[in-house]
């Protein structure tokens, strides 16, 4: 069963994708070259001016963008339309200082929709279907991505947004959804409630889920799939790059079919930036070629993948990324919240503590843990129980304003902590997610 959204573009012949990629990224240079001071100043300081862009081939000339570009340039430096034609802003789950705005005017939001219209319909969806989408709606481009691509393809939209899941299941079952999209953690979460509700899988009418945002294991995938009785489908993307529908996943399940007519991928070595050959492990790249408002040329998304442009029986001819496979930085996603660190040592050092700390982090039951042990200073440690108690709560608290999501504070007694010899080892990820 072959279905596609933009048949003639999804299959495509690879070397008229190139040519229409090389089209595109002569008129992206010169747009971006024109109306972002912010890149020009890149160029010119990488010696390279829109003249030398002839095509894909010249890509490597250009300058990289990172997140410090984005956060030097925030909110607006990198805007390449004038606000008045913007109609809208997505932002990064909230973490105060590495904020990203994106912004659109309604022609990337048509394109951006496109994408999760093609996302939706390899996954088997059409007009008949009820989809229910279950990711959050607001700054988060879950749920404003995965809406619009539900409208284009016709299917009665569900928009729940994430949390209240008995409204989820009671809405799932009187409206007969086919269709679930959210993350992969709240999806197992929603395959178990039903399941503690006395529904079995074949009690439901759902056949498909699209599910990202976040890391997710083949294990995963088969335990959603058994728990709700569907094919689970993954979709990528990311804030910066308009969100998800970047990649999705077809028939196959193996791997995320790019949209190359719409991104660039390339793969470099994280450390020397050097642009590696297909097949290599390394960390993705994206140029995004039509976007107008937010157009980011060689953005380095830290996640890293391999790529692969294999024959794949589905018929699409983009280019395929595995799953990512984690990140060049020290970003973490907990609870589908980006993370830094940097954020904890922050807050820490704002309410008096020492720089001594541990993050853990673990998976049970489908959701992430989080608890961070922190060290007390001398002066501390001779406070009663209950000062400490407090202490714990007053932290965790802290924390949770800077991150938006409540670790579980545990004050450890002065020089517990094990100093290691090298780097500082900061976090402990016991999720298996690789
Ligand atoms: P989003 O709105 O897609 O969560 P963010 O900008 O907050 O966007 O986070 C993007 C990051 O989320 C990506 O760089 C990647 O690390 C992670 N991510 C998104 N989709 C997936 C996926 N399907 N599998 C693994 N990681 C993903
Ligand atoms: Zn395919």
């Amino acid at each position: 069963m072959n279905n596609y959204y933009q048949q003639d573009i999804e299959t495509m012949p690879v070397e008229k994708i190139k040519a229409l990629q090389s089209e595109r990224l002569v008129k992206q240079v010169k747009h971006v070259y024109d109306n972002v001071p912010y890149y020009r100043d890149l160029m010119i300081k990488k010696g390279v001016t829109p003249n030398d862009i002839h095509g894909i081939e010249d890509l490597h000339k250009l300058p990289f963008l990172s997140k410090a570009d984005l956060r030097d340039a925030y909110p607006t430096g990198l805007l390449a339309k004038p606000l008045s034609d913007c109609v809208r802003i997505q932002s990064t789950s909230g973490t105060t200082g590495r904020r990203v705005v994106a912004f659109y005017t309604q022609h990337d939001i048509d394109l951006w929709e496109d994408c999760c219209a093609r996302a939706i319909v390899a996954a088997g969806g059409t007009r008949e279907d009820v989809c229910q989408v279950s990711y959050g709606y607001g700054l988060f481009t879950g749920g404003p991505g995965l809406n619009g691509g539900s409208h284009k393809v016709g299917c009665l939209t569900l928009p729940m947004s994430s949390g209240n899941t008995d409204r989820q299941i009671q809405f799932m079952m009187d409206l007969k959804a086919t269709i679930l999209c959210c993350t992969p953690s709240y999806a197992a979460y929603i395959g178990e409630t039903l399941k503690e509700k006395g529904y079995k899988p074949e009690d439901n009418t759902l056949k498909a889920g699209i599910f990202g945002a976040e890391p997710w294991t083949e294990e995963m995938r088969r335990d959603i799939e058994k728990s709700l009785g569907i094919k689970a489908y993954d979709i990528y993307g990311l804030t910066e790059t308009s969100g998800p529908g970047v990649a999705f996943e077809c028939c196959e399940q193996s791997g995320m079919h790019i949209n190359e007519d719409h991104f660039i991928a390339e793969i470099i070595d994280p450390d020397t930036g050097e642009v590696l050959p297909e097949g290599s492990k390394g960390e993705l790249v994206f140029t995004s070629l039509t976007k107008e408002a937010f157009p980011l040329l060689r953005y380095r998304t830290r996640d890293i993948c391999v790529l692969s442009r294999e024959k794949c029986s589905c018929g699409r001819t983009f280019i395929k990324m595995s799953k990512p496979m984690g990140r060049s930085d020290d970003m973490l996603i907990i609870r589908g919240v980006n993370v830094f660190p940097s954020q904890i040592e922050t807050v820490l050092l704002n309410e008096g503590y020492p720089p001594n700390y541990q993050i853990l982090i673990d998976r049970e039951n489908n959701t992430d843990t989080f608890d961070i042990n922190v060290e007390l200073s001398s002066e501390m440690f001779s406070d009663t129980v209950k000062d400490i108690t407090n202490r714990e709560k007053s932290l965790s608290g802290a924390i949770k304003t800077m991150l938006g999501i409540n670790p579980k504070v545990h004050l450890v007694a002065p020089k517990t902590i094990e100093r290691s010899e090298g780097k500082a080892v900061r976090v402990i990820d016991k999720r298996k997610l690789h």
